[in-house]
């Protein structure tokens, strides 16, 4: 198999100066599915300088903002265009199934142009009163610079959206380093960016390894920006390397998600089926690799058999497969270690007291389903307490916890009794109760009777170990930008502060 040229720097697809390569596994029967270049030291600083060049001296910076709109619509257009394609990428690399990636593609779309919206009807500075008529003194945003982003493995094409978006639309330049595991979208996506027309060096991609790749852009003293999307282990090492050079940082890490059901949500057969139906998306869609996974219940203790026992039902049903297979609802996890992971949490939590439910085991092998496949079976596993480590940290695979509470107070100190806070639902048919359970979680995003759904136009990020700043929404877009104060004298006078 030929190494596809996946580095781009100022204009110029190519392989690895070194010549590395790696392979990326379908993960689904653990094939080879390419081989792209493993980018180094070298090829990274070569990216950064190719970005800070364009930034220093080249257009970029100082478009129009209605040049630069028109790029991010193109890209938006150009995504539509490649919409199966790239589905089809998304559901070999990552695993997924095809119709979650196409699902992608709509909402990275709708991201380029809400962001290009965004801008167009910005008005420009904000006059601030000086308090003298002889004072002008106006607000102005302006471009960071040279952005550097890492992104995860889990939804690559959707997190180098968020950052690229804003990151364009705010006159940056850039250089982006997928997940080694799943970069192939993300190359696609630069493709695309370069196609839309901007200039050499604005839009630069490295592929290869955590380090040394991406613990480069925190020390380079080129670098400007650093936004990091991942775990709390390389986040806060990324984070620590950029903070000490003092570079502009984000963090998009993990999260521990819990999903709060109350009994009268269940006194329906409706609303039953619904929170039933809600927990199980909650929980595995992905087969349970999303950042916001719902992947703790907490769930009021009168209704917790008759709902643990629908759940676990309903779970033996979900069709694991091959994600390009026509009726798989889930598809397999991305990795060997991750399968090596998730079967370790569960082990772990039987060992500490949790009732296996159901799963709990690798999926008898079929025709949608290789048996070199990373497949595990949605997972149930009720009476867990928080002193057992699968409901303290971040399983990033296919279990579902399950906790009782019985007041609702109990209930939100459950839900915020975790280091993270990225996100939580709470499924009740009570309105007043519902808002008043919201307004407590520390979660940066919290769903009433839904989860998961996200909207462009609104924050997403987390409370506590989840991360720092916010991708998405007018936030999203500040995080890519310096803000600067132009105060100007219309009467100057001198001051005669000394004397002499
Ligand atoms: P990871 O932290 O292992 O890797 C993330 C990225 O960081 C990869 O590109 C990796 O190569 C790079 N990296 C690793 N070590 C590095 C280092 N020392 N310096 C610089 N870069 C380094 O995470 P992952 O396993 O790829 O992704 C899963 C994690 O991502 C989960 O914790 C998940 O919750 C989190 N995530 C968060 C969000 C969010 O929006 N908050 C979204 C998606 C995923």
């Amino acid at each position: 198999m030929s190494v596809i040229e996946s580095i781009h720097v100022d204009g110029v697809w190519r392989t690895a100066t070194a010549g590395g390569t790696r392979e990326i596994l379908d993960p689904a029967d653990a094939t080879t599915l390419a081989v792209v270049a493993e980018g180094d030291a070298a090829d990274t600083d070569a990216a950064i300088a190719a970005a800070r060049r364009a930034f220093d001296e080249g257009e970029w910076p100082r478009t129009t903002t209605a040049e630069r709109v028109a790029v991010l619509r193109k890209v938006a257009d150009l995504l539509q265009r490649d919409r199966e394609e790239i589905a089809l990428m998304e559901s070999r690399d990552a695993g997924k199934t095809v119709e979650e990636g196409r699902v992608d593609v709509d909402d990275v779309t709708s991201a380029f142009r809400y962001f290009a919206d965004l801008v167009t009807n910005e008005s420009g500075g904000r006059v601030v009163d000086a308090g003298s008529a002889d004072v002008h003194s106006v607000v102005v945003h302006e471009p960071v610079g040279v952005c550097a982003m890492i992104t995860p493995w889990n939804y690559p094409l959707l997190q180098a959206s968020w950052k690229i978006a804003p990151a364009l639309a705010a006159g940056n330049t850039f250089v982006i380093k997928p997940s080694e595991v799943t970069p192939m979208t993300t190359i696609h996506l630069v493709k695309l960016i370069v196609e839309a027309g901007v200039p050499a060096g604005v839009a630069n991609i490295v592929t290869g390894a955590g380090d040394p790749v991406g613990a480069r852009f925190g020390t380079h003293p080129d670098v400007d920006l650093v936004s990091f999307t991942g775990g709390l282990v390389s986040g806060t090492k990324v984070g620590q390397a950029a903070v000490a050079q003092a570079k502009k940082v984000a963090l998009e890490l993990g999260g521990k998600n819990p999903n709060v059901v109350f009994a009268d949500i269940c006194a329906t057969e409706e609303g039953f089926d619904l929170a039933v139906d809600q927990a199980l998306n909650a929980a595995f869609i992905h087969s349970g690799q999303v950042c916001s996974a719902g992947s703790r219940l907490i769930v009021e203790e009168s209704v917790k058999d008759r709902f643990v026992a629908e759940l676990a039902s309903r779970a033996r049903k979900i069709r694991l497969g091959r994600g390009t297979e026509e009726g798989v609802e889930c598809g397999p996890l991305v990795s060997a270690p991750q399968l090596a992971k998730t079967e370790k949490y569960v082990a772990g939590a039987v060992e500490q007291g949790a009732t296996l439910v159901c799963g709990g085991a690798r999926p008898e092998p079929s025709d949608v389903r290789p048996e070199s496949g990373y497949f595990y079976l949605p997972t149930v596993l009720d009476n867990c307490h928080r002193d057992m480590t699968v409901i303290r940290e971040e399983t990033f695979g296919p279990i579902l916890t399950v906790e009782t509470f019985t007041t609702e107070d109990e209930a939100v100190a459950l839900a915020n009794d975790t280091e993270y806070g990225l996100a939580g639902g709470v499924f009740s048919a009570d309105t007043a109760r519902a808002r008043r359970v919201a307004s407590r979680l520390r979660h940066g995003t919290i769903w009433i009777n839904d989860f998961h759904p996200y909207l462009p136009q609104a924050e997403w990020g987390g409370f506590g170990k989840s991360g720092i700043g916010r991708e998405l929404g007018p936030h999203g877009l500040a995080e890519y930008r310096e803000t600067k104060h132009v105060y100007e004298n219309l009467r100057p006078e001198p001051v005669r502060w000394f004397a002499g």
